[in-house]
């Protein structure tokens, strides 16, 4: 497989909002089924190809990226847990989940199922070749300047990530390279060969690895109503967060030690404080660089500045420079 991602990125953040100000949209998809059809397919959820529909996620977000609980862990002690964000599904009928906030949440064995990926603040960015940036919902490690991961290749960069488009293109869905080609041309998907399926954790092998399932969902009271609104709270996610990190692949057990554990070091974020991997050193540039990406956006009042803001933002807080596409292979 072979692919052509300098200045797109369209894979690591929601460009859909380009397509209805243009009135274009990606070769065969009607508009109730773009939404659906413009997602990572490696989604427990997401419906079988059978005739059975898929169950729809509460949040809104196209280009999820649903992490394992290692990674979970991972970014939690370096200190990056407010990276995080949870995603809860609908079910397909009342008898299939769990009511809580008026959404019936599908669920395993009584307990509401979601996902833990990386939240995607504002950010001005100009992929696809546009002339003037504009603001869209983008990875919280994807430079806007450069259209390039801040963590590609690291020790934190996600399986998910690797392994895209190739998780597609083995389920037979559309990968997000010929969703960018359908609607502004170019050249994005060069080769198409892939291995297959290895690595992709679907069905009872997704539970505690990849899908979490919270063991009390009246607890989930109010997190619900917000995750569907799009305005979690820091300890919304927090609950969410140390859930996952507490989960054991292939049960619904949940360690109370890692629970405990998840939410201090989600905490110690919040309050700046520095993970043991980062003993000694700044504390993450991950959550100021969000809440001031948001501040900047609220602020704006419909203009947008130069990508290159980011390097007050997210550069001189400490986030990994990238390299350019100048001398990339
Ligand atoms: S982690 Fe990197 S590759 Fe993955 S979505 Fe974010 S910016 Fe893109």
């Amino acid at each position: 497989m072979e692919v052509n991602c300098e200045g797109c990125a369209g894979c690591c953040m929601d460009w859909r909002s380009l397509l209805e100000k243009s009135g274009s949209a990606p070769r065969g998809d009607g508009a109730g089924e773009t939404d659906r059809r413009h997602r990572r397919r490696d989604d427990p959820f997401a419906g079988d190809g059978s005739e059975r529909p898929p169950r729809d996620p509460l949040d809104d977000d196209a280009t999820f990226v649903p992490l394992t609980r290692d990674e979970v862990r991972g970014f939690l002690e370096a200190g990056m847990g407010e990276a995080l964000t949870p995603r809860f599904w609908e079910a397909r009928g009342e008898d299939d989940g769990v009511a809580v906030d008026g959404h019936t949440l599908a669920a395993v064995a009584g307990r509401p199922a979601f996902f833990v990926g990386l939240r995607k603040p504002p950010k001005p960015v100009a992929p696809f070749g546009l002339a003037e940036p504009v603001w869209l919902p983008a990875c919280v490690f994807l430079d806007p300047t450069t259209l390039q991961c801040r963590i590609h290749g690291g020790e934190r960069f996600p399986d998910e990530c690797g392994a895209y488009p190739e998780h597609n293109l083995a389920l037979d869905a559309a990968a997000e390279c010929e969703r960018v080609e359908a609607a502004f041309g170019g050249e994005r998907l060069l080769d198409a060969d892939h291995d297959g399926s290895e690595g992709l954790l679907l069905g009872s092998q997704a539970i505690g690895a990849k899908l979490f399932c919270h063991p009390r969902p009246a607890d989930l009271e109010g997190i619900v109503d917000r995750a569907a609104a799009g305005s979690l709270t820091r300890a919304d996610r927090t609950e969410l967060v140390a859930i996952a990190a507490a989960s054991s692949p292939g049960t619904l057990a949940i360690s109370g030690q890692h629970y405990e554990r998840a939410r201090e070091r989600m905490l110690d974020d919040a309050d700046g404080g520095a993970g043991p991997e980062n003993d000694g050193e700044a504390p993450s540039w991950v959550g100021p660089a969000i809440r001031d990406w948001r501040r900047r956006f609220r602020d704006a009042d419909g203009t947008v500045p130069s990508p290159a803001v980011a390097d007050a933002v997210e550069t001189d807080r400490g986030a990994p420079e990238t390299p350019g596409w100048d001398g990339l292979e």
